[in-house]
């Protein structure tokens, strides 16, 4: 497992389709899952783990973010990566650096983007930035985070980047919380209630699925959130699966997203809640 640091030691050439699967690390089972699939669709697999401090707001965790380069080295192999991309924040972000890349309109406003105000420029910057140094011919993202992969999506689009985006479904534990590499922070007592987010997502599929308008489906999963008080709901609603806005009617694909905070831990997960 070769591990590179530097954007210049990057091999331009090698056999070919090759996958990248952008992480910050501290891999789990959600990030092994992408690898895996990268791995049995190209000839190689890059995975890059860099804890992006653009996409980190101030009074967020990127000091504390758990890191682990030997461990997730160990995994990365066994799931099938070539090699891994780990590069200094200085290497990526030299003094001078100005250059943002920002996805407008509706996509970024809501949800995410307006609870973590830059948080999207920061990753729109630094896939791009990877795109551009691993010149990958595929890239995996999870749907766990849903409207980040529509972001990458979109520029990737919208700048003709040539890569094809591959989406891969949420990996949960076996009592349905999301894998996320943020769940170490949650205590012992509260690790059970985080499957919250989970149930609520339940909620507003099973009211869709008995006839309940958007709304009211909201209200039923909202009604599931209450039911934990340590939780504090930043937002769940049922969204458009490409645009993100709010529907009042349903349409195939409808998500929904749903996102809040424990004491020590801000959790997101999302579902696909409508699909005739
Ligand atoms: P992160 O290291 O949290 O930035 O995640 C790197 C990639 O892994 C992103 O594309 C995430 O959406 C994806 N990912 C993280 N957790 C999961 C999960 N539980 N299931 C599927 N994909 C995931």
């Amino acid at each position: 497992m070769r591990i590179l640091r530097k954007p210049e030691d990057l091999p331009r050439t090698g056999p070919r389709p090759r996958g990248l699967v952008p992480t910050m690390g501290y891999l789990h089972e959600g990030h092994l899952e992408l690898i895996r699939r990268s791995a049995a669709e190209n000839a190689e697999t890059v995975v890059s783990i860099f804890v992006n401090p653009l996409q980190f707001g101030a009074g967020e965790d990127y000091e504390s973010y758990p890191r682990d380069l030997e461990r997730d080295a160990r995994l990365a192999e066994a799931a099938g990566a070539d090699w891994i991309f780990h590069p200094d924040p200085a290497a990526m972000y030299p003094p001078g650096f100005a250059t943002t890349v920002h996805v407008g309109g509706p996509l970024t406003e809501r949800w995410e983007g307006e609870r973590r105000p830059g948080h999207f420029d920061g990753v729109a910057t630094v896939v791009t930035k990877l795109f551009n140094l691993v010149r990958p011919d595929r890239a995996y993202f999870g749907e766990k985070d849903y409207q980040q992969l529509q972001v990458v999506r979109r520029f990737t689009a919208d700048l003709n980047l040539g890569v094809e985006i591959v989406p891969v479904p949420i990996v949960r534990e076996p009592d349905g919380l999301a894998r996320s590499s943020r769940n170490v922070y949650l205590t012992a007592a509260e690790r059970p209630k985080a499957t919250v987010l989970y149930r609520a997502l339940l909620a507003v599929r099973e009211a869709a699925a008995a006839g309940a308008s958007p709304r009211e489906a909201e209200r039923a999963g909202a009604r599931v959130l209450a039911e934990v008080p340590e939780f504090v709901p930043d937002y769940l609603a049922v969204v458009h699966p490409e645009t993100l806005e709010p529907l009042q009617e349903w349409v195939p694909g409808a998500r929904a997203v749903v996102a809040g905070r424990f004491p020590t831990v801000r959790l997101i997960d999302n579902m696909e809640v409508w699909n005739p």
